[in-house]
């Protein structure tokens, strides 16, 4: 009974360190989380800029497109005011009109343009908010975290050296193994048998560790390994 009691305690030693262990990596985890988004945010914000900014280059070069071809439309106009002969003026008079049709174009471009340049100056400031306000919530997420990890700290190390301390019931022999089981199952390298079935793999002792079991000798599941307990009545 005594080996079956310490083991439980260790056992329970056990689930408490790793239930802080678990409490001490979710944090960091849930802030990388955050950072993660953040990251895709601010990616998105970049690609709003950088296509707002060749917008404007392109309203930019469409209007002094327009503005070279109002000057020579200019240049037509004075030329057909001069016009000597009527074919001089039939082909000015054309130029003019195709000239006038391309600028008429060009304006409708330059309007499209400016209102993508407006739809996108307003997904950038929306995008703004969404990483600042990521930014924010990723600062105020790592001081809670920085503060709820002094503590979980403390715990975890009380709880090592109450683990440590629960570890004499392990006999020596079975220490390498024990450790073994630990590193490799943490909590779960412990399982406490119910109905003389093994909790952890749920297979049944052999009548032989049943046996065993109930007198109070040291043994692992021989389906799982793991290190097993009687239940306490
Ligand atoms: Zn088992």
């Amino acid at each position: 009974m005594a080996v079956s009691n310490g083991l439980q305690i260790l056992h329970d030693l056990h689930l408490k360190l790793q239930a802080v262990q678990d409490d001490l990596e979710k944090g960091p985890r849930l802030i990388k989380a955050k950072e993660n988004v953040l990251a895709k945010k601010q990616a998105e914000l970049d690609l709003a800029k950088a296509k707002h900014t060749d917008q404007r280059k392109l309203a930019d070069q469409k209007n002094l497109q327009l503005k070279t071809n109002e000057a020579k439309l200019a240049d037509l106009n004075t030329k057909l005011n001069m016009a000597s002969t009527n074919r001089e003026f039939d082909i000015l008079k054309g130029q003019i009109a195709a000239d006038k049709m391309a600028n008429s174009v060009l304006e409708d471009e330059i309007l499209d343009c400016m209102e993508q340049v407006d739809l996108l100056k307003g997904k950038i400031i929306e995008a703004e908010k969404v990483v600042a306000d990521a930014k924010d919530g990723i600062g105020k997420m790592t001081e809670q975290v920085a503060a709820a990890q002094a503590g979980l700290k403390e715990r975890a190390e009380k709880l090592r050296l109450a683990v440590a301390e629960a570890e004499v019931v392990i006999p020596k022999d079975f220490m390498a193994t024990y450790r073994r089981l630990v590193g490799a199952h943490g909590a779960d390298s412990l399982a406490v048998v119910e109905n003389n079935v093994c909790t952890s793999c749920n297979v049944s002792l052999s009548p032989q560790q049943g046996m065993e079991l109930r007198g109070g000798r040291f043994i692992f599941c021989i389906s799982c390994g793991k290190l097993i307990y009687a239940a306490m009545a």
